[in-house]
């Protein structure tokens, strides 16, 4: 049986017992950071066949970016206790699991932290087998370069992509407003595919994705060359193809980037497959 309803575990951020709570009750107050300010982290983890794929790496960077925004260090056993506690109650079939640690309420000055497995939405399920066209978009912020971390704070790049979709777009790729150089997807990371080659886009503004990561260690063993780069829009339109591949939705090709085209090439499933093999594989 899959749920078709969250499910939810509040975590104690200083260690201790883990507590399921009632999805259709409110869990956070008014005068928390998470609702403030956007002040706090949190990780998507994909779940499937009764898994958390790719664990250690979603942990190493929930760990990075608590230190980044100078939050007391996550209890990771916590975490994964309160992961595996949902898992069993979710049941069997893909779901999409989101760790949430937010700096707390301002009265007492306590993180808030809970897990969340919920079913993976339609449209994210359509857009693996669909792919995506993408407008491109300049990027005129970035959290600081030496702090990397993934925060709650992504209201500019959900606005941004409302703008997309009023234009007929399913999806953004960032670029770098100065150099043009591309950055990464709104939630993703932007792959290409040039023969045996997989380039991802470099620059020290850029999220470290885990699914290019596993992807990137996966490819490697199969015979493929991977590596970070300076990428222009130029590359992306030469490629064989182009990927934004993150964790829940895995892996979505790019059919339209602007107004341009971009062909199916005969390998699509090949990569595809290796992408999704990527992902199983950790
Ligand atoms: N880049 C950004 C800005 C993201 O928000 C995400 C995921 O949400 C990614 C990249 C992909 O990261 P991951 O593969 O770890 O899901």
């Amino acid at each position: 049986m899959v749920s078709t309803k969250p499910v939810i575990f509040v975590v104690e951020p200083f260690g201790g017992s883990i507590r399921w709570h009632n999805p259709s009750l409110p869990l956070i107050y008014w005068d928390d950071y998470a609702v403030t300010r956007g002040d706090g982290i949190f990780e998507s983890i994909l779940i499937r066949d009764g898994q958390a794929a790719n664990i250690e790496r979603h942990a190493q960077r929930f760990r990075t970016s608590a230190e980044a925004l100078g939050l007391p260090e996550p209890i990771i056993e916590s975490w994964i206790s309160a992961t595996n506690a949902a898992i069993e109650e979710f049941g069997d079939g893909e779901g999409k699991c989101t760790w949430t640690y937010s700096r707390g309420r301002a009265s007492t000055g306590l993180p808030t932290a809970w897990v969340a497995i919920q079913p993976i939405a339609d449209d994210v399920l359509a857009q693996r087998d669909n792919g995506v066209r993408v407008m491109l978009s300049e990027r005129g912020w970035s959290f600081p370069s030496e702090l990397p971390a993934k925060t709650l704070n992504y209201a500019a790049t959900m606005a941004t992509l409302r703008l997309a979709r009023d234009r007929g777009f399913d999806d953004v790729i960032f670029t770098d407003p100065y150099e043009g150089h591309v950055l990464e997807g709104a939630t993703s990371t932007v792959v290409t595919v040039k023969g045996d080659k997989l380039r991802t886009p470099y620059d020290d503004t850029i999220l470290p994705g885990t699914t290019q990561a596993a992807l990137f260690e996966y490819a490697e063993s199969q015979g493929y060359r991977c590596k970070q780069k300076v990428l222009d829009v130029d590359y992306l339109l030469d490629a064989d193809s182009v990927w934004l591949v993150s964790s829940i939705r895995v892996a979505a090709r790019v059919r339209r980037l602007g107004e341009h085209k971009l062909k199916a090439p005969d390998n699509e499933q090949e990569i595809r497959s290796l992408i999704d093999t990527a992902m199983s594989a950790n």
